[in-house]
């Protein structure tokens, strides 16, 4: 499995839309990788996962020919995941050639923002049921996509609704896509993680260096959440352990956040990075 990281940043960007705080002002001045739009990835070119604001920008920047994916796991309704407006232009009207059914999972949420978006009244004139159709998806109720399996988990996030992240496997390999989620997960979520052996862990990085309660993780969280699953065994031999999802908010540079990552045996993305496991 390739999983290639399309933006790494969260809900404000980096550098953050209306900042000049330190972190944003030398992004600004530096470029390359400390320049970040919002999360989004891309498994091995088949599965979707988030659909932000910057998922055009992405199909530009890295020449996605997006009318040939047919699965996009949502993890939660923020904007910097889902931005369902865009979704309209799947309809033939837009996306000539579209392959097939766009399948949008994601939780209630996601569900409600999907229909207030694509059923406006300006575009019912291009009913979507042809080109994309919406599936409701459960914490720990698993399902297949493309030869995908694919396990939600419950997230430590926003409490107004399920947020979810994702366990994936296919072919002996396995990930862990953890963004968004801070460390107090339910005792069922944790039971579920870790009776999986992953060769890829995400994890969230949005806090870097600041303490946090839950929400979001920080550096210290990672390495919790490493030790934790080391710990149990779950990280296979050579497991590769990424950080994304950050914010200008964590005060550190890409430069920064490459050091400590290197010290600690961890990859932290930047816009464009795909890891193959
Ligand atoms: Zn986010
Ligand atoms: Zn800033
Ligand atoms: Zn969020």
């Amino acid at each position: 499995m390739e999983l290639q990281y399309l933006g790494t940043a969260a809900a404000e960007g980096w550098p953050a839309l209306f900042c000049d705080c330190e972190i944003c002002h030398k992004a600004r001045e530096k470029g390359g990788k400390d320049l970040r739009t919002r999360t989004q990835s891309i498994l091995d070119g088949t599965i979707l996962i988030d659909f932000p604001p910057d998922t055009y920008t992405h199909a530009l920047r890295y020449r996605l020919n997006l009318g040939k994916v047919q699965h996009l796991l949502i993890t939660h309704s923020h904007m910097d995941h889902f931005f369902p407006v865009d979704l309209i232009h799947r309809h033939e009207h837009f996306g000539h050639n579209a392959e097939g059914m766009l399948h949008v999972y994601g939780n209630e949420a996601v569900e409600k923002a999907f229909y207030e978006a694509v059923l406006i009244d300006r575009f019912k004139v291009h009913p979507l049921d042809n080109s994309v159709r919406f599936v409701r998806v459960e914490p720990f109720q698993d399902f297949v996509a493309e030869g995908y399996h694919i396990i939600p988990v419950a997230a430590d996030h926003d409490k107004r609704e399920a947020c979810l992240i994702y366990i994936i496997e296919k072919d002996g390999k396995c990930l862990l896509y953890g963004h968004d989620t801070g460390m107090n997960l339910s005792r069922e979520a944790w039971d579920c993680i870790c009776s999986y052996q992953y060769d890829l862990i995400s994890m969230d990085a949005t806090m870097g260096r600041q303490k946090t309660n839950g929400y979001h993780m920080g550096l210290s969280d990672d390495l919790e959440m490493v030790r934790l699953l080391e710990g149990k065994g779950c990280l296979k031999k050579g497991a590769v352990k990424v950080i994304s999802h950050f914010s200008h908010n964590g005060g550190m540079t890409h430069g920064e956040l490459e050091q400590f990552a290197g010290e600690h045996g961890l990859t932290a993305a930047y816009d464009g990075m795909a890891v193959k496991i």
